[in-house]
């Protein structure tokens, strides 16, 4: 069936580039002759049937705006049965046919759960972490990349002033991509990620020591938040080289500001497609970007995947980082 009417909804963690995927959606279902609803709150504004109709006018401009016009939450009692049924009786009463999920891998497990109760959907990946398996770039994860580095370089000028240590503490949650690739954009001198164990004495204090004896008098290591304590690697930092360190965690900064041209442009591309999945009747698929080509996958398969670190990437960091 083709969807008439569609529920948008922005879920889980932000990311920049959800504005520009909610115009896409919107500019794409008036071009076929379909309606938008807006859910505020992600899964939460489906249960308390919080919508706001959106037309063409309404995502004038969106594009350059980071954060999400629908707001985002995270929604425990959408994770009850009870909640899921409030969630279709919703959809039903507001004559809702089928939804766009725009989120993480929990967002999609909510889509899935959804259809099992009649409504069906399409999801659209969408957080800075790019953990999400079945495709090789999530919206959002090049701008807060850019971000992280960009404060990073700022940090780089005092701590060489100083000839001091910094440990900076990046977000994924149990993922190291963010860490990998703003790591071998700053050239740090350590990488710590959840995905590969690393020895404390081979992988940071003989760097640091071996660097030291070159000439080099300031160190930068880049920690994945689900890379360990960043203090007590600092801790661990001072004692064993007598190095002053200083931690930053970069926090939700990372998750603000203007979307990249990557993040308006996959959200562009992203948003048409899912739209367009609708008015095939083709339901519960995921938007995935594979090698540079816009595919999508059962939301169920895809949500069996398993993402791991790319060894190449992983293996240019460790290498650029040795010297
Ligand atoms: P991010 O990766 O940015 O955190 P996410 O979509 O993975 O995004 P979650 O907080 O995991 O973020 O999930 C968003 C929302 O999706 C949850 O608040 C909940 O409402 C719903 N959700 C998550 N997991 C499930 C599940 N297993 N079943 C039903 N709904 C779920």
């Amino acid at each position: 069936m083709t969807a008439k009417r569609i529920g948008l909804l922005t879920s889980g963690g932000d990311a920049p580039g959800m504005n520009a995927v909610v115009r896409a959606v919107v500019r794409t279902a008036r071009a076929s002759g379909a309606e938008v609803l807006g859910i505020r709150r992600g899964y939460n504004g489906l249960i308390n049937g919080d919508v706001v109709e959106l037309g063409s006018n309404d995502v004038r401009g969106l594009n350059s705006r980071g954060g999400t016009i629908l707001f985002t939450a995270r929604c425990a009692e959408f994770q009850t049965e009870e909640g899921q049924q409030r969630a279709a009786q919703t959809c039903k009463y507001l004559g809702i046919d089928a939804l766009i999920c725009v989120g993480g891998d929990g967002t999609f497990r909510g889509a899935l759960d959804l259809s099992k109760h009649g409504v069906p959907s399409v999801g659209i990946p969408a957080t800075i972490d790019n953990d999400i398996a079945c495709t090789n770039y999530t919206i959002g994860f090049d701008t807060a990349c850019n971000t992280a580095i960009e404060a990073i370089d700022r940090l780089r000028d005092t701590m060489h002033s100083h000839e001091r240590c910094s440990l900076v503490e990046v977000m994924g949650r149990k993922a190291g991509h963010l860490a990998v690739y703003v790591g071998i954009a700053v050239g740090a001198n350590a990488i710590l990620v959840p995905e590969r164990p690393y020895d404390f004495q081979t992988d940071i204090a003989d760097k640091i020591r071996r660097t030291r004896i070159q000439g080099r008098s300031h160190f930068d290591v880049i920690v994945a938040e689900g890379a360990g304590n960043i203090h007590e690697i600092a801790g661990q930092i001072k004692e064993e080289t007598g190095l002053d360190p200083r931690v930053t965690i970069l926090g939700h900064i990372q998750r603000g500001g203007a979307p990249g041209a990557r993040d308006r442009v996959t959200a562009a591309r992203m948003g048409r497609h899912a739209v367009e999945l609708l008015a095939q009747g083709r339901h519960n698929r995921v938007v995935c970007l594979c090698d540079g080509q816009l595919k999508d996958m059962d939301i169920g398969e895809a949500l069996k995947m398993k993402k791991d670190l790319q060894e190449t990437m992983y293996e240019t960091a460790r290498i650029l980082s040795s010297g």
